[in-house]
């Protein structure tokens, strides 16, 4: 949805794409852990309404992946 922009339920191109943050309106729709604050940016089919959330900084990714991810975690897939 992110990339294609066009939802994956109905086939609708017309996605909204919300960004959050302090500045951009969309105060709370965050991931918080600790003294970290991640802002998600939403995309919404105005369609039917289908959403999904996406971390876009891979600044934050990296956040999470430190706080998350045990050590070995996923290594059994590489
Ligand atoms: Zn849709």
């Amino acid at each position: 949805m992110k990339n294609t922009y066009c939802c994956p339920k109905c086939n609708n191109s017309e996605i909204a794409i919300i960004e959050s943050g302090a500045f951009k309106g969309n105060l709370y729709n965050t991931v918080s852990f600790g003294l970290s604050t991640i802002y998600l940016t939403k995309y919404i089919c105005t369609d039917c309404g289908y959403s999904e959330n996406y971390v876009d900084d891979v600044k934050d990714l990296k956040k999470i992946k430190d706080k998350y991810i045990k050590p070995g975690q996923g290594s059994d897939f590489v």
